[in-house]
């Protein structure tokens, strides 16, 4: 398939989602709901270093959990696997991704993917980073971006506001030993990092340097370290679509993190990154047309990473990327 092809078999996946009305925007966080409820975006970035992307692809919006991944990529770096394990697991939950659970053998968090983990991370990049935290993770996420980001203020303090669940989950990890004291420091981190504003291009470059093993390949920099990227994408494609994760790992096939702000962010390792943008959400908290978009992508161009055909290792090849 050629580049145009490629172009032109996006922008049919693009019209063939764009008619989904179901879903609603998320409005737990007040601020999330003043956003257009049918934009819609999406965008493809090569591991070569090329960009393609239909509809509101620049639209900005807020990262939300697609963060995550990201935080849980730096923590490994940073503090190193083993005493990151030794705070959060990697067991899928099967749960809400703000259910305030544990994982009943372990006492920890389930794994980085759902809030009790991800808050967890936040305390271990609050250890590592200092006051420094939240300058450093946005650098990081900046260069994987390939452009400067921002936090949005008026999500963040929207988030601080109402963010009661997350802070109790907050003082239950102070409670079972898991995070440190005090908490109020690293639950702001975690809406700070939560609030940075991102559009679909910059999610499919910050997948595409996730798919090129830490490096950009817009930008040639180093971004992530490479065993930290193995490890991320693996909790990805286990966890990172929450309670539906199984069902995506069936359909798409390829490892993923989606945020309630409307983003999906997804991987095709060594190839792609791509991401999505559309603020109706369905009742587990993933984008409607996110979610359809990835299951038609995958599908047409043969991305699940068990392809039997193995077309999807091929397909940057044969566009001649
Ligand atoms: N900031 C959001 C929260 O903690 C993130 C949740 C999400 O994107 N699923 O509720």
């Amino acid at each position: 398939m050629s580049g145009e092809g490629f172009s032109r078999a996006m922008g049919a996946v693009y019209e063939q989602c764009l008619p989904l009305r179901d879903g609603t925007v998320a409005d737990y966080i007040p601020e999330l709901d003043t956003v257009d409820p049918e934009s819609f975006g999406i965008a493809l970035a090569t591991t070569s270093g090329q960009l393609l992307s239909c509809g509101d692809a620049e639209h900005e919006f807020t990262i939300q959990s697609i963060s995550k991944a990201f935080n849980f990529c730096i923590a490994l770096e940073l503090l190193g696997r083993d005493e990151v394990l030794k705070h959060v697991g990697v067991e899928p939950s099967g749960d809400a991704f703000n259910a305030i659970i544990f994982d009943p053998q372990t006492s920890l968090p389930f794994n980085p993917m759902v809030n009790a983990g991800a808050i967890t991370v936040c305390g271990l990049l609050r250890r590592a980073l200092g006051h420094n935290a939240v300058e450093h993770v946005l650098e990081r996420f900046s260069r994987a971006a390939a452009r400067p980001l921002a936090i949005s203020d008026a999500v963040y303090r929207s988030e601080s506001l109402t963010g009661h669940r997350n802070r109790a989950l907050g003082h239950m990890l102070v409670s079972v030993g898991v995070a440190d004291q005090p908490i109020e420091p690293t639950l702001e981190l975690y809406f700070q990092l939560c609030s940075v504003l991102v559009n679909a291009n910059d999610l499919a470059r910050m997948g595409a340097t996730l798919a090129n093993i830490g490096e950009n390949p817009f930008t040639g920099e180093s971004v992530f370290d490479l065993t930290a990227v193995r490890d991320t994408l693996s909790v990805m494609f286990t966890c990172g679509m929450y309670d539906y994760s199984g069902n995506w790992a069936l359909d798409v096939g390829v490892p993923a993190k989606s945020g309630v702000g409307g983003g999906v962010v997804g991987i095709v390792n060594r190839q792609l990154g791509i991401g999505t943008f559309s603020p109706r959400l369905d009742a587990k908290g993933n984008s409607v047309r996110g979610v359809r978009a990835f299951e038609c992508l995958s599908g047409e161009f043969g991305l699940h990473a068990f392809e039997f055909t193995n077309f999807g290792s091929q397909f940057v090849r044969d566009i001649g990327m």
